[in-house]
């Protein structure tokens, strides 16, 4: 992979790049739609990445290309650079850049290629790989002094306010700050993570990833909405985010909102709940009792947030009736992934279980993938 990315860039930009860097895609355990109400949630990082060679210009060019793009180079100004002007897949490097400028630091052009093994749009954050990714090589080529936590607000800045997505600080985190071999306990109000270990194999446990290759239309505007549901619900409790309710107090707090907000407080709160649950299970190296958390999670998802959808509740219903020790969907819902906590040696049958319901359903399968708890974003070269 590296050499091929070398290669490709030299081929593309006629010269060798400065570096190569990688930043991997996630999945989240548990902790879903918590980010943006200044929760709890613990990703993990895939093995797969993005691999990202660079090259300062000094001509204030960003010259982009992309392995999955469409075969051409992007070529922006980075002093034009501004908000809804750069269309398509390039406004995520873009923005990052974009969004270095906006903190004032003296970043200038360059030369880019990437290749990304992170499937796109399977809620496994490509988008989030390519814009660490970005962020990484920026933060070394052009010697920023940057932490992974400030690099994650960069990203996720260029995602929200350049890319026009609404996402919160999760995904970002996980692909700069995850460590190999654990899962990120992330507080996504003070930014403070905890490595917390994750042994899948010395338990006899796989995590499979299902990804149902569906994304529904509604995903960007549902997702806007629920997130001002959350915030209204807030400030109605008069309370600075969802994060401030404990569970004790939420049948009480229930009982102030309107009906409306109520799935959606119960989800929030207990879902950061299940946060603290499945972090408590992995420190006492019961990695086998997050099944029934994500089962409980999924069904919370489903109920009270809404955001499931037919193919995810099948891989969910599929794997876990096949054996599993619990599954979910992962990332913002609508369709995506579900991950599925399975004992190694029903992976096959589990796997099977669910492509067979999938075509009965009249649903293409998925094709699994296995995800080990992967590090964070790195310098390859
Ligand atoms: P997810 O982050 O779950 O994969 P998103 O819709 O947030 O889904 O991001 C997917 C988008 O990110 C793609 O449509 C594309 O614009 C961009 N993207 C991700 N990876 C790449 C890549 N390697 N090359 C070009 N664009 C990419
Ligand atoms: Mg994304």
């Amino acid at each position: 992979m590296n050499a091929r990315v070398r290669q490709e860039f030299e081929r593309i930009h006629g010269h060798a790049p400065e570096g190569l860097w990688a930043a991997p895609g996630r999945i989240n355990l548990i902790g879903e739609h918590t980010d943006y109400n200044d929760g709890f949630a613990l990703p993990m990082a895939l093995p797969q990445t993005a691999v990202l060679a660079a090259r300062r210009r000094a001509d204030g060019l960003l010259r982009l290309h992309s392995a999955q793009g469409d075969g051409r180079v992007t070529e922006l100004r980075v002093a034009d650079l501004a908000p809804g002007a750069v269309p398509g897949w390039a406004r995520y490097p873009a923005g990052v850049v974009w969004a270095l400028r906006e903190r004032g630091l003296p970043v200038g052009g360059a030369d880019l290629h990437v290749d990304s093994a992170v499937p796109a749009g399977a809620g496994l954050s490509s988008s989030a790989a390519l814009e660490c990714a970005v962020a990484v090589a920026y933060e070394e080529l052009y010697g920023l002094g940057l932490g992974r936590p400030e690099l994650a607000r960069v990203a996720q800045y260029a995602e929200n306010a350049f890319a026009g997505v609404p996402c919160g600080v999760m995904d970002q985190m996980a692909s700069v700050c995850c460590a190999e071999g654990s899962a990120l306990h992330l507080d996504s109000r003070s930014l403070e993570v905890r490595q917390v270990p994750f042994d899948l194999a010395g338990h006899g446990l796989r995590l499979l990833v299902l990804d149902t290759r569906v994304k529904h239309d509604l995903a960007d505007g549902a997702y806007a909405a629920l997130r001002a549901g959350c915030e209204r619900a807030a400030r109605l409790l008069g309370l600075p985010a969802l994060r401030d309710l404990g569970e004790a107090e939420l049948p009480g707090a229930l009982g102030r909102l309107p009906a409306g907000l109520v799935p959606l407080v119960r989800h929030v709160v207990t879902e950061n709940a299940r946060v603290t649950r499945a972090v408590d299970s992995l420190t006492a190296g019961e990695p086998e009792a997050l099944g029934p958390l994500l089962t409980e999670g999924h069904a919370s998802l489903r109920d009270d947030y809404g955001v499931s959808c037919p193919e995810t509740d099948l891989a969910v219903e599929a794997a876990n009736a096949a054996g599993a020790l619990g599954a979910r969907m992962t990332g913002g819902g609508f369709g995506g992934s579900v991950i599925a906590l399975v004992p190694a040696a029903a992976t096959a049958d589990i796997t099977t279980a669910v492509t067979t319901a999938f075509t009965q359903a009249g649903f293409h399968p998925p094709t699994p993938l296995e995800a080990t708890p992967s590090q964070g974003a790195t310098r390859l070269a």
